[in-house]
C-alpha cells in the first residue's frame, strides 16, 4: 500500500481547509488499486457548530447580493472548471474508480447545470404579471438561510453540482456533506469556488459518515435538507428532516427496466443496452440493471453478449467503490448460477494487470431471472444485467410497473407507436426511447418516481429554484382609480 505521497485533506469551511482536535479520521482508499489516497476529519460536534455559523455569516451579506451578480461568480467557476476539468477528472478517476472519460463526463454534465443556474436572472425576471388594469402581482423568490446537500460515492462531483449551483445562486449558503468514499472533489471544487471570487463560507464541505450527516439535519441552523444515495437511507433522512418541519428531497436508489421488442435495431441496440449497464462500472442510479425481451429478439441478444465480452475491466471499464461492494456483487451472481441461471457473460474473478489490489468486477449478462429473483428485484449497483424473456409487451410493462423504484424505464423499437405506450405506461419518473440513460439535459429536471424519491419535486431545473426559495406573492396598486372590487 502506498502511503508515501500522502496528503490530508480538511473540512472546507469558510474558505479554507480545517480540521478540529479529536475528530475521528477516515482514510480514502483508490478502487483502482487500494491505495491510500488521503484521510479527512469527521466532522465533530464542535466543526457541524463552527460550519453553521461560518455559513449563517456569509447568508447576512450573500443574500443581499442581487442574483445578476451572484450569477457572475457562477460564470467565473464554469470558466476554472473548464481550464481544470482535466486535473479533475483525474481526480475523480482515483477517488472513485471510474475512467477518466467518465469522471470528465460527469464535470460536463455539472456544468449543465451551472449553465442553467447561470440564467436564474433570466428565469427570475419573468414572473410579473398585470392582474388587472393598474395592479401588479408579482413572485418574489427569497432565499432560505443555510441548506445541506448529502451526497452519494458514485458521482463525485456530478451529483453535488445537482444541488450547488442553483442553490447558492438563489443567495442560500450550503453545506455539502460529500460521501466519506470519495470526499476530495468536492473540496477541490471548494478551492475553485475561492478562485471564482465566491465569497468565503457560501459553500462549505464538512466530512463524516451517519453520524455527522444526522447532527447536520437536526442542527436548528439548516432551514433545508437534500439528499441523494441508497432508498433505505432516502428514506430515512426524509423522515427525520420532515419530522423537524424542515423542506426535505430525498432521491434514492433504483433498478432500471429496459425492453427490447422485436422491431428494434439491432446493433444501435446492443451498444446502447450494454453502454447502460456497463458504464460507471454499473454503478449509477440510471444503469440498465434488467433487460426484457420481447418475442424474437435472440440475435439482439447474441449481439448484446458479443458487446459486452469486449469490454475489458481496468480498461474500458472502471473499478467498483470497495472490496465489500465487489464481495456483494459477486455474491448475487454466485447466488444466480446456484439457482441454475445461465452466466452468459461472467465478471467475477477479474485480475487487472498491475492493479491487482484493485476491486473489480467485469460485465456479467445472467440470463434465465424471473422477475421475483433477487437479481432482478434488488439494486445490485454494479455491471451485471438480469435477462428476462416475455411474449408481450404487456408483460415486460407489468414487470417493469411491479418493481418498487421508478428511475427510469426505456424501450428499444423503431415504431412510433409502441414507444408512446411505453412512455405512457411505464411508472418511471425518466423514460428512454432508444436510449438506456435517458438523463434529461437541462433545462429538463432530473428525478424518478415511486421509491426512488422521498419528497416532492425535480432536483434540478425549475423544480431546483422553487426547492430553494421561498416564493412569495406582491400585489402592487399605486393608483386609486384601478380599484374595480375587494381584490383590487
Ligand atoms: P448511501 O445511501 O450509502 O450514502 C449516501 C450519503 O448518505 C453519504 O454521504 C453517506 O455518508 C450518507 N449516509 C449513509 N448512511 C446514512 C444514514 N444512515 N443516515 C444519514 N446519512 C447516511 O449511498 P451510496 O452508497 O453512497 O450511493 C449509492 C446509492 O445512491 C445507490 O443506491 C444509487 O442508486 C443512489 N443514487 C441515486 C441517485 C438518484 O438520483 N436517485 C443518484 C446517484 C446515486
Amino acid at each position: 500500500m502506498e502511503t508515501t505521497a500522502l496528503v490530508t485533506t480538511g473540512h472546507f469551511i469558510g474558505g479554507k481547509q480545517l480540521a478540529f482536535d479529536g475528530e475521528e479520521i477516515i482514510e480514502v482508499f483508490s478502487p483502482l488499486d487500494g491505495s491510500l489516497l488521503s484521510t479527512v476529519p469527521t466532522g465533530s460536534d464542535k466543526a457541524i457548530d463552527h460550519t453553521v455559523t461560518m455559513a449563517k455569516k456569509a447568508f447576512l451579506t450573500w443574500s443581499t447580493v442581487p442574483v445578476k451578480e451572484r450569477v457572475q461568480v457562477l460564470f467565473r467557476f464554469k470558466g476554472l472548471l473548464e481550464k481544470n476539468i482535466n486535473e479533475l477528472s483525474e481526480l475523480i478517476h482515483k477517488e472513485n474508480g471510474k475512467t477518466i472519460a467518465e469522471g470528465r463526463a460527469e464535470i460536463e454534465k455539472g456544468i449543465e447545470v451551472l449553465e442553467f443556474a447561470s440564467s436564474l436572472p433570466q428565469i427570475l425576471g419573468q414572473e410579473k404579471l398585470e392582474v388587472s388594469s393598474g395592479v401588479d402581482c408579482e413572485y418574489k423568490r427569497y432565499p432560505l438561510g443555510v441548506v445541506l446537500s448529502i451526497t452519494p460515492f458514485n458521482f463525485p462531483a456530478m451529483v453535488p453540482m445537482w444541488t450547488i449551483p442553483i442553490a447558492i445562486g438563489c443567495g442560500n449558503t450550503l453545506i455539502l456533506k460529500p460521501s466519506e468514499q470519495v470526499p476530495l472533489s468536492t473540496v477541490r471544487i471548494g478551492e475553485l469556488f475561492s478562485e471564482s471570487g465566491l465569497p468565503d463560507g457560501v459553500y462549505n464541505v464538512l466530512h463524516g459518515r451517519r453520524e455527522t450527516t444526522e447532527s447536520l439535519i437536526d442542527h436548528p441552523g439548516i432551514e433545508a435538507i437534500s439528499f441523494v444515495g441508497s432508498s433505505k437511507v432516502a428514506k430515512s433522512v426524509y423522515i427525520r428532516a420532515a419530522s423537524l418541519g424542515k423542506r426535505a428531497l430525498a432521491l434514492g436508489g433504483a433498478k432500471n427496466h429496459l425492453v427490447v421488442v422485436p422491431d428494434a435495431d439491432v446493433d444501435i441496440t446492443a451498444k446502447n443496452v450494454v453502454a447502460s449497464a456497463m458504464g460507471c462500472a454499473g454503478q449509477r442510479c440510471m444503469a440498465a440493471s434488467v433487460l426484457i425481451l420481447v418475442g424474437d429478439t435472440g440475435n439482439i441478444l447474441d449481439k448484446i453478449v458479443a458487446e459486452a465480452q469486449n469490454i475489458k475491466a481496468g480498461k474500458d471499464m472502471g473499478a467498483i467503490i470497495s472490496s465489500a461492494a465487489k464481495n456483494r456483487i459477486e455474491g448475487y451472481i454466485s447466488r444466480a448460477e446456484q439457482m441454475g441461471h445461465r452466466i452468459l457473460v461472467d465478471g467475477r474473478n477479474v485480475r487487472v494487470a498491475g492493479k491487482e489490489n484493485g476491486w473489480y468486477v467485469g460485465p456479467t449478462i445472467i440470463e434465465g431471472v424471473t422477475p421475483s429473483d433477487e437479481c432482478a428485484c434488488d439494486e445490485i449497483f454494479g455491471p451485471v444485467l438480469s435477462i428476462i424473456w416475455v411474449s408481450t409487451l404487456e408483460e415486460a410493462l407489468a414487470i417493469e410497473n411491479n418493481n418498487p423504484y421508478g428511475n427510469a424505464a426505456s424501450i428499444y423499437t423503431s415504431s412510433g407507436a409502441v414507444a408512446r405506450y411505453f412512455s405512457d405506461h411505464a411508472s418511471a419518473g425518466m423514460v428512454g426511447v432508444n436510449i438506456g440513460v435517458p438523463v434529461p439535459r437541462e433545462p429538463f429536471s432530473f428525478g424518478g418516481w415511486n421509491q426512488s424519491r422521498f419528497g416532492s419535486g425535480d432536483i434540478t431545473g425549475m423544480d431546483g429554484v422553487r426547492f430553494w426559495t421561498k416564493l412569495k406573492k406582491i400585489t402592487t396598486k399605486w393608483s386609486a382609480s384601478a380599484a374595480k372590487n375587494w381584490m383590487s
